[in-house]
Formats: C-alpha cells, sequence, structure tokens
C-alpha cells in the first residue's frame, strides 16, 4: 500500500521539508518547498497505525511495529527516495520551547525616548506647592501618594482658620478622625480645645490644625519615613498658604519630623526651633496628656511659651 502524505501531516511532520540546494541541471521550481495537502488529511487510527507498521517492516533496518517508530522509518526511506534531507530528527513529546531570559525584551532594550519614567516625589511636591486652598484639599482627599490610602476611610486635611497666626499640628489621623475625616476629635480633641480656650484660642476662630499625615496608619501604627516624605509637601503647602507667626507641634512624632530631628520631646521641649521659616513650639499629645496627667502642667508651661513666643513675633513683624 502507498502511503499517503497526509499521514505525515496527521503526525505534525508535514512542515520540517527544507528548501534544498537547486540542482544545476533541473528547474528551479523543482527547489521550491513542499506544502502539505491538509484538505485530504484523514485520522490515523488503529488500522492505518498497523498498516503504517506493516510496511515499516518492509523497509530494510526498521523492524519496529510501534507506529511511531514505523512513521520515523518510512518517512526516512521515503526521503531519500525523493533526494530530500530532513533537517533533524523529530522529537516526539518536546514541549513546544519556551522563551529564554534573552528572548524578553528588558527594559534596557527599549529606547529610552519610548520609556515612561515614574514620577518622582520632587516632581509632583513642585506640583503641589503651587496650588491654592480648594485645589490642595481636592488634592488630599483623593491622594494615593503613599500606601495609606489604601485603607483610610478620609483623608483628614485640617480644619480651622485658613488665615490663623496659629497652627497646630499633629502627627496622623486616629480611627476616630479617619471616620468624620477631621483633626483631633474625641477625648483628645476635647482636651485640645480646653487648652486653647485657656488661651483665647479656637479653631473654629483662629486656630488652624493639620497633621504631618493626612491618612490614618493601619492600627495606628507610627507612619513609615516613606509616608511622612510623600505626604510632606501637603503640609508644606498648607503652611504656605496659612502663613502663620507660630506653629505648636503636638506629641513627639509631629515635632520629630517637622524638625527632622530624632531627638527626645523632653529635649525639644521648652526652646524655640524653626520650620520654614516660622518659630516652632513643642509640647505632648493631648492622648498622651490623658493618660499622664501629672504633665499637663508642663504642657501648661509649653503653652505660656507659646503665647510669649507669638507677642515676640507679632512685635517682630511690627518692626518693634
Ligand atoms: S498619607 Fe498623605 S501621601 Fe499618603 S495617601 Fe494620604 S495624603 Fe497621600
Amino acid at each position: 500500500m502507498a502511503l499517503h502524505k497526509s499521514m505525515f501531516d496527521e503526525f505534525g511532520l508535514g512542515t520540517i521539508w527544507v528548501r534544498r540546494a537547486p540542482q544545476p541541471d533541473e528547474p528551479a521550481a523543482l527547489a521550491e518547498p513542499v506544502t502539505p495537502d491538509r484538505s485530504t488529511a484523514i485520522p490515523l487510527n488503529r488500522a492505518a497505525a498497523a498498516e503504517l507498521a506493516r510496511t515499516a517492516s518492509s523497509v530494510p533496518g526498521h523492524e519496529s511495529t510501534d507506529a511511531l517508530s514505523a512513521l520515523d522509518a518510512v518517512l526516512s526511506a521515503a526521503q531519500k527516495n525523493q533526494g530530500v534531507v530532513r533537517e533533524a530528527p523529530m522529537a516526539r513529546s518536546e514541549p513546544p520551547e519556551s522563551p529564554t531570559f534573552d528572548d524578553i525584551p528588558w527594559l534596557d532594550d527599549i529606547p529610552a525616548e519610548a520609556r515612561t519614567e515614574p514620577e518622582t516625589i520632587d516632581e509632583t511636591a513642585n506640583d503641589i506647592a503651587s496650588l491654592d486652598w480648594d485645589v490642595l484639599a481636592g488634592r488630599v482627599s483623593v491622594c494615593e501618594r503613599c500606601k495609606l490610602c489604601e485603607r483610610r476611610t478620609n483623608a483628614v486635611f485640617g480644619v480651622g482658620d485658613r488665615d490663623a497666626d496659629w497652627m497646630l499640628i499633629g502627627e496622623a489621623p486616629g480611627e476616630n478622625e479617619d471616620k468624620l475625616g477631621e483633626p483631633f476629635v474625641g477625648q483628645a480633641g476635647k482636651l485640645l480645645d480646653s487648652m486653647l480656650h485657656s488661651v483665647a484660642l479656637s479653631r473654629e476662630d483662629n486656630v488652624f490644625i493639620a497633621n504631618v499625615i493626612k491618612c490614618r496608619p493601619p492600627g495606628n501604627r507610627n507612619p513609615e519615613v516613606d509616608e511622612v516624605a510623600r505626604c510632606e509637601p501637603y503640609l508644606k503647602r498648607q503652611v504656605a498658604l496659612v502663613k502663620p507667626k507660630l506653629i505648636v507641634a503636638l506629641g513627639r512624632f509631629a515635632a520629630q519630623s517637622l524638625l527632622k530631628t530624632e531627638a527626645s520631646i523632653a529635649s525639644l521641649r521648652g526652646r524655640v526651633h524653626d520650620y520654614e521659616g516660622v518659630p516652632v513650639i513643642v509640647t505632648y499629645h493631648p492622648a498622651y496628656l490623658l493618660r499622664s496627667l501629672p504633665d499637663k502642667a508642663k504642657a501648661w508651661a509649653d503653652l505660656c511659651l507659646a503665647q510669649a513666643t507669638y507677642r515676640e513675633s507679632l512685635k517682630v513683624a511690627d518692626g518693634a
């Protein structure tokens, strides 16, 4: 029985024909690769495989009865008869070759002009530094500059008089602040309001209150260095817009972040520091004072120093 070439196609062997070198005395058309005719393909069933094996056993040197071995033997014999050379032995169960690392277009291979550089902190910081109040507040409410955006309920922008002489800066929103979108609510907020009233200040009239970090860190953990760095442009812009004559840093973290120091709050209290050209007084966080009543007296002393510093700054502003 003559083997139909569609049987080779059925085994996926139809595409392995290669162009051989044209012979000097034959027309060029004979050197064209053979294209399998799949329109006449037939499925290989058991009977066909058995027939194939029988045919193969007649090929000198190939007595295997395995259908695929037989097919290889028959194919080799047919190729010899037709004067066609196979490129390489057929792999029977090799998976398709997967790309190697060198096949993957790494970033280095992409032309420099086609690359999109990631946005840097400084580029957006420059942009933030020119925003007005409303745009700044809107930007904070949808900010995704750090991972704290993922679990916040509300970004806490700040509250109070945007033309205040006093600016109070805390650490980061807690659970209640995150829910309400306002800084210093709950018991700590009430204590802060009482302290402010004692020196004729209030968040409704003449104080602006903000945090170093605008979104709540999960579990009230300390903000990370990267989160502080990414959020800082908002605070800087708030300070630039408010133009306060005095800043009060509430708590160790706020003081250390503003003053770029790791010094203890005990060593920072009782002195006048500087942030962006504005005098800074450091005192305890109201939440700490709720747990440590004896330190309320120290906080009162800090407020007195703040008042004195504020008066001094007024004198300087008046040129006295
Ligand atoms: S914490 Fe600050 S930087 Fe991070 S997402 Fe909130 S507003 Fe943006």
